[in-house]
């Protein structure tokens, strides 16, 4: 306590009692202009921050001529370039290559041009959100999008939340609170980022009764779990691993038959779910919508933007008599979703009315379907350009590589795809180094390139590869950093 104060900072410090005030800077010509575009408050602390600077940079032994020049003109460049450079955007746009179609840390599925004007008529206008136009009275904003749901699923009705996790929350706690929930022990997922559903079920106020086991659940737990406090019998699309080996799982129809003889509703976590079968463009398949709802479960939830291809959203379809009663749930309120989400939810499942034409529009698609000589084509565009921005750090080459769709779509299934890969001419010791280092400068290029480390190289899967123009002009910066 108490301590003497070093003596250097006691000492007199001539050189920095010469830098001029906060206030005198202010006053220079060049800031008013910068205050209109960056704002007062920001150039204050720029100016600040940069005294800061010049005073350490005395106080280290820079003479005070050298750290604060005369002439105004280097003052105004450093001001405006830490002003930029706070001022610019965090959410960026960057290129996904790393093979994850649908990469849920860089934002799922790429919306079709369509969804994106409807998006924006939504943004910049008033819209019918709520609003019957024909009778003039209080709408639902479910109905902008629940014909398209039913009619691609087969379902009564549906309605929808902010995302698939929402969804389940909504249901579980609409139609089962305070009573039991039965869920097979194989299916007891966690999704990334903190779905668990064990703990979602806790915080929709339900039981949860685990039945079976890890690898094995038969008909017939299910029944033996069936009591005066169930409320639910519920099946979870294990989305994101495989099972092999000695299992077994209760199919879905067989469960609704015997969810109905009991009086119970059939709820499917289907989590990626596809509206089409995927194997009409020769895609691994994957369960459908309709397959749910006609082999008799009540309610089905699934996310807007994983197969679907469309924004961020969780969507329910079912009953009616189920979706009512969600409806009336004072959560759904909290989990609702926005009318720029409905806008561009509306125009994506327009697009599925008409399949033929479904893989041209849809991005999502679109990247999954790529054809082998589309991405062949691509990678030999692409090498030399490459070759050349790279030349003397690291070598490229193409190499076959296998993509995945993500989110929890098939975890198994691959695609076959191609990729720019890159292996940094250090060898050996420090080879993880340049590895890094080239991972760092990909990154810090004006559009970020993300691609995935395997093998001790760096690999750039072309499959997501769609603006090659953007692509290729800013690969000479490579160079510079
Ligand atoms: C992805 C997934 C979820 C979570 O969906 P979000 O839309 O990301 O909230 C829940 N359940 C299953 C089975 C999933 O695959």
């Amino acid at each position: 306590m108490n301590e003497p104060l070093p003596s250097s900072l006691l000492a007199p410090r001539p050189g920095a009692a010469a830098l001029p005030s906060v206030d005198r800077v202010l006053t220079l010509g060049f800031v008013p202009a910068l205050i209109a575009r960056f704002g007062r408050r920001a150039v204050s602390a720029a100016v600040r921050s940069i005294l800061d600077d010049k005073r350490r940079q005395i106080v280290a032994g820079v003479t005070p001529e050298a750290a604060w020049p005369p002439g105004e003109g280097w003052l105004e460049s450093e001001l405006r370039e830490r002003l930029a450079a706070a001022a610019a955007p965090r959410l960026r746009r960057v290129f996904n290559l790393t093979g994850t179609v649908l990469h849920t840390n860089l934002g799922r599925a790429l919306l079709p041009e369509s969804a994106i004007e409807a998006a924006v008529m939504a943004m910049r206008s008033a819209v019918n959100l709520e609003y019957d136009l024909e009778s003039g009275t209080r709408g639902e904003r479910d109905e902008l999008v629940e014909d398209w749901l039913r009619e691609a699923t087969g379902a009564e009705a549906a309605t929808v939340v902010n995302n698939n996790a929402a969804a389940v929350l909504l249901a579980l706690n609409s139609l089962a609170h305070k009573r039991e929930v039965i869920v097979s022990r194989g299916e007891l997922i966690e999704i990334g980022g903190a779905f668990r559903l064990p703990d979602v079920m806790a915080r929709a106020s339900v039981k949860l009764v685990e039945v079976g086991t890890t690898n094995r659940t038969h008909l017939d737990d299910y029944e033996h779990a069936i009591g005066p406090k169930t409320a639910l019998l519920t099946k979870v699309h294990t989305s994101n691993f495989a099972m092999q080996g000695f299992t077994a799982a209760v199919a879905e129809s067989d469960l609704a038959t015997l969810a109905h003889g009991r009086g119970l509703p059939l709820m499917v976590d289907l989590g990626s779910g596809a509206l089409l079968d995927l194997g009409r463009w020769e895609l691994p398949s994957q369960p459908t919508l309709a397959e749910s709802i006609r082999a008799g479960a009540d309610l089905v939830t699934f996310s807007g933007d994983k197969l679907l291809g469309g924004p961020q959203a969780g969507i329910l379809v079912g009953r009616a008599k189920l979706i009512d009663r969600i409806r009336e749930n004072p959560l759904r309120r909290a989990l609702r979703v926005d009318k720029v989400t409905l806008a561009a939810l509306e125009a994506v499942l327009r697009l599925y009315r008409a399949p033929e034409s479904l893989a041209r529009h849809l991005p999502t698609l679109r990247l999954l379907t790529r054809s082998r000589a589309e991405l062949t084509g691509l990678g030999e565009r692409l090498l030399v350009p490459m070759q050349n921005a790279l030349a003397g750090r690291a070598e490229a080459g193409l190499r076959d590589c296998e993509s995945q769709i993500g989110s929890g779509s098939l975890p198994v299934d691959r695609l076959p795809s191609l990729a720019l890969v890159l292996v940094p001419m250090t060898k050996g010791r420090g080879s993880g180094t340049a590895l890094k280092a080239l991972e760092a400068s990909l990154r810090k290029l004006p559009l970020p390139v993300i691609g995935r480390v395997q093998e001790g190289a760096l690999w750039l899967d072309l499959r997501c590869l769609d603006d090659e123009a953007a692509f290729v002009q800013q690969l000479p910066w490579l160079r510079e950093n």
